[in-house]
């Protein structure tokens, strides 16, 4: 195989080990050990060198490219063998516990229930946002969306019913969301949204889609009755990251607590200048 066949080929699949020879016919092992350290996963595609330049100085430049090893010609076929089930087994080690701790890694960040974000993983998104917004004095809106009756539904139909809704609203929500819009469930059934990039009319028009989203789910539990769902949203805008988190949720608080003594199923966003922010 030349050097130019070996680039496209480790351009277009993954290998778990590669063997090089250093004097290919076109070009220099080392070059194609170069040009493609960037794109390789540390750890999960091991590169063999295996060539005839038997001098120190060259295998210490083969390992210092990212080569995990050195082999020189003539060579045992056993020991190499070996040596490429050893790099095929570390492959495999690496990449399960990649995979582990990707998974672990969405486990702290997800709610297990609704697979939108948890609590703190909203938190820590939505503080990165309001940096972001504050450099650049741009808009934010965060609204507090709390279903409407919810223990009736738990009472009536039981929790599993209770479950089924829960799912199906944070469902209907992620379709009507945009890509940066972080929403999470931050209460039993009392879900966060912040909205980048979004001042208060904008807001209002996002709570408005998701309550017409809320009232159009028709969830049908074991016992055959199909639940009907309403929520109530309380929402708090700002400019330039104006307030922190604690603050914007507090607003946003008291904002929900007005939509549900208006009689629920209603938003009521404010903009927080006009708030009392001391209170
Ligand atoms: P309001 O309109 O005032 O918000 O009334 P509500 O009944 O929705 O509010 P309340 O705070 O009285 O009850 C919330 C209920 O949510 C009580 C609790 O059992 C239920 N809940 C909390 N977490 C879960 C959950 O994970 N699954 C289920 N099925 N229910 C939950
Ligand atoms: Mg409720
Ligand atoms: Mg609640």
């Amino acid at each position: 195989m030349t050097g130019a066949e070996a680039l496209a080929k480790l351009g277009e699949y993954t290998y778990d080990v590669v063997l090089l020879d250093v004097m290919l016919p076109d070009m220099n092992g080392f070059d194609i050990c170069r040009q493609v350290a960037g794109k390789l996963r540390p750890g999960e595609t091991s590169v063999i060198f295996v060539t005839a330049l038997n001098e120190g100085v060259w295998e210490e430049q083969g390992l210092l490219l990212g080569a995990l090893d050195y082999i020189v010609k003539p060579f045992s076929p056993t020991s190499v063998r070996a040596r490429v089930r050893n790099h095929l087994n570390l492959a495999r080690t690496t990449r399960e516990l990649r995979q582990a701790k990707d998974k672990l890694e969405r486990m702290a960040a997800v709610d297990h229930l609704t697979g939108i974000f948890n609590r703190g993983h909203f938190e820590m998104l939505t503080e990165r946002e309001l940096e972001r917004a504050e450099r650049g004095d741009r808009p934010g809106a965060l609204l507090l969306i709390d279903l409407d009756h919810f223990k009736r539904i738990n009472d009536t139909h039981g929790h599993a019913a209770g479950d089924k809704v829960l799912v199906a609203v944070a469902e209907a929500w992620s379709r009507e969301l945009r890509g940066c819009d972080i929403l999470g469930r931050v209460g039993g059934e009392e879900f966060a949204l912040f909205l980048p990039e979004t001042d208060g009319a904008e807001a209002e028009g996002v709570a408005q889609r998701l309550m017409r989203q809320t009232r159009a789910l028709a969830v049908t539990c074991d016992d055959e009755v199909t639940l009907k769902v309403t929520a109530s949203v309380g929402g708090v805008w700002t400019r330039g990251g104006r307030a922190d988190l604690k603050t914007l949720m507090r607003v946003a608080d008291r904002m929900l607590y007005r939509a549900k003594e208006a009689g629920r199923d209603r938003i009521e966003i404010e903009s927080l200048e006009k708030e009392d922010l001391a209170c």
